[in-house]
């Protein structure tokens, strides 16, 4: 999942600063799971923001509603009704709903609620962990299913640094050298073989380049054409 973390109240107080009447808008999906932007936080952070601009002496007035996901145009449709008493929105979706909604209703004010921090899972109750980096060319099949781009800081290729510690990584020893797992891992299944070829240096074009990065399947926008 995309795991965000809510933004700092001031922050959120100084966007809408001009408004009188906001929607804060929350989101089903991955930030509603990492309890950060679902209907729970929406309602905390309306009353939140209620009570703090009470204390300014500038009453605000706040409107509530989770859409089952932001950043999908489908679930927004509904959104400029959603608007018709606000002047803004505070979104707890991820980046990707808050520009969504800023590419697809270019009149409507709206502030990100959330910081987007990356992709991760749950590993026990409130601990998300960064797994994967979306470097768009996978290369798990060769490391046991453990990521050296995401869980390395020094995103290392071709083993480890040298400096890891019984297992530990030397620059959080918080946390397990992944390419201490990995060669763990491999020679248990017998596979260190896969570590034998030297890699190129990997080609970050898929990560970086080309910004913004776009994914095509022609066959879906075929099939939408021949069934409209
Ligand atoms: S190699 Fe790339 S795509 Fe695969 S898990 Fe790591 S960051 Fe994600
Ligand atoms: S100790 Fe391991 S995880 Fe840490 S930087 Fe070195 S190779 Fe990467």
């Amino acid at each position: 999942m995309i795991v965000a973390e809510r933004r700092h109240l001031s922050e959120i107080l100084k966007n809408i600063e001009p408004y009188n009447k906001v929607l804060i808008l929350g989101c089903r999906g991955c930030v509603a799971i990492c309890s950060t932007g679902g209907d729970r936080e929406v309602e905390i952070i309306a009353t939140a923001l209620r009570i703090a601009r009470k204390r300014q002496g500038k009453p605000l007035i706040t409107y509530e509603a989770t859409l089952i996901r932001q950043c999908d145009p489908e679930y927004l449709a509904n959104l400029p009704e959603l608007m018709k008493d606000a002047e803004a929105v505070v979104s707890l979706a991820c980046g990707v709903g808050v520009n969504l909604i800023a590419d697809l209703y270019p009149d409507i004010r709206v502030y990100p609620g959330v910081d987007t921090l990356f992709f991760g899972a749950n590993t026990q109750l409130g601990v998300w962990q960064e797994k994967c980096r979306g470097c768009g060319d996978c290369i798990i099949d060769l490391t046991a299913g453990l990521c050296p781009i995401a869980r390395c800081p020094k995103n290392l290729l071709n083993g480890p640094c040298g400096g890891s510690q019984n297992g530990k990584c030397e620059i959080n020893p918080e946390n397990p050298c992944i390419w201490h797992l990995i060669i763990e891992r491999l020679t248990a299944r017998g596979e260190l073989d896969k570590l034998n070829e030297i890699w190129e240096p990997k080609d970050w074009r898929t990560y970086l380049g080309e910004s913004p990065r776009k994914r095509i399947r022609e066959d879906l926008i075929k099939n939408n054409k021949r069934e409209g």
